[in-house]
């Protein structure tokens, strides 16, 4: 029985490192062999359910301060595989009178599977694709046609991209905020606040990039930019 996990952020992360690591962090250093099987996965394997349910309990998972993935093993055939971190997701800002499990549901559906909703706590655990942005913010239309915005907290999340919201790299490595590579990067941040086109041009890209997702984002976000608005996530349709 075995998990597979995968590393997200290269720069800071090493798997040789990470299966020595964790299994000795999880003092199952004697209970755990591992293999390192390339492109920043591998393969854990375990000698009993009990210890591998007791490490998956420990998630969403982090090393060196980044996280990485870690989650049954399953025959799966594709190259990003795998890519779920199952986080505990805290919703606040939602008006009392909308406060209700079809509208945390509706709003938890767009950051990804739903696997629970606790109603009372506010949270939900959610299957984020960690190849997609992770979102923090939302607004949201109240059924009186006012608009809230709501904010997304992910438990245990650590270090993640301030600027698109990605788990793979930091900002500052940011290729929509800087996408001409590292080289670039040091001397783009120092001029960054008196050349006003480059930001201009990156917070495009970044606009660009985000379209897929924008899509279900808010009507007020897709005014502003004169996109075809499809109002999502109004709490009164379904
Ligand atoms: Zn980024």
């Amino acid at each position: 029985m075995s998990l597979i996990g995968k590393i997200l952020n290269p720069k800071k992360q090493s798997v040789v490192m990470l299966i020595q690591t964790m299994p000795a962090q999880w003092k199952m250093q004697d209970r755990i062999t591992a293999n390192d099987l390339g492109s920043g996965k591998f393969l854990l394997n375990f000698m009993n359910e009990d210890d591998l349910q007791w490490v998956l309990r420990q998630g969403p998972f982090h090393y060196n301060f980044c996280m990485f993935v870690l989650v049954r093993w399953e025959p799966v055939v594709h190259d990003n595989y795998p890519w779920i971190i199952p986080f505990w997701v805290e919703i606040t800002g939602i008006p009392l009178h909308l406060w209700t499990i079809k509208n945390l549901r509706n709003i938890g559906g767009r950051l990804g599977h739903i696997d629970t909703v606790e109603l009372l706590a506010g949270r939900m655990l959610i299957d984020v694709d960690t190849r997609k942005l992770i979102t923090f913010t939302r607004k949201i239309a109240s059924p009186g046609g006012e608009e809230v915005s709501i904010q997304i907290h992910y438990d245990k999340l650590f270090k993640h991209c301030s600027s698109c919201g990605m788990l793979t790299h930091e900002v500052a490595y940011c290729p929509m905020k800087f996408p001409v590579g590292k080289d670039r990067v040091e001397r783009t941040g120092v001029f960054e606040r008196v050349q006003l086109p480059i930001v201009t041009t990156s917070r495009q890209a970044l606009l660009r990039d985000q379209k897929p997702y924008d899509r279900y984002e808010t009507f007020s976000r897709s005014d502003r930019y004169g996109k075809g608005s499809r109002r999502s996530i109004s709490p009164q349709r379904k």
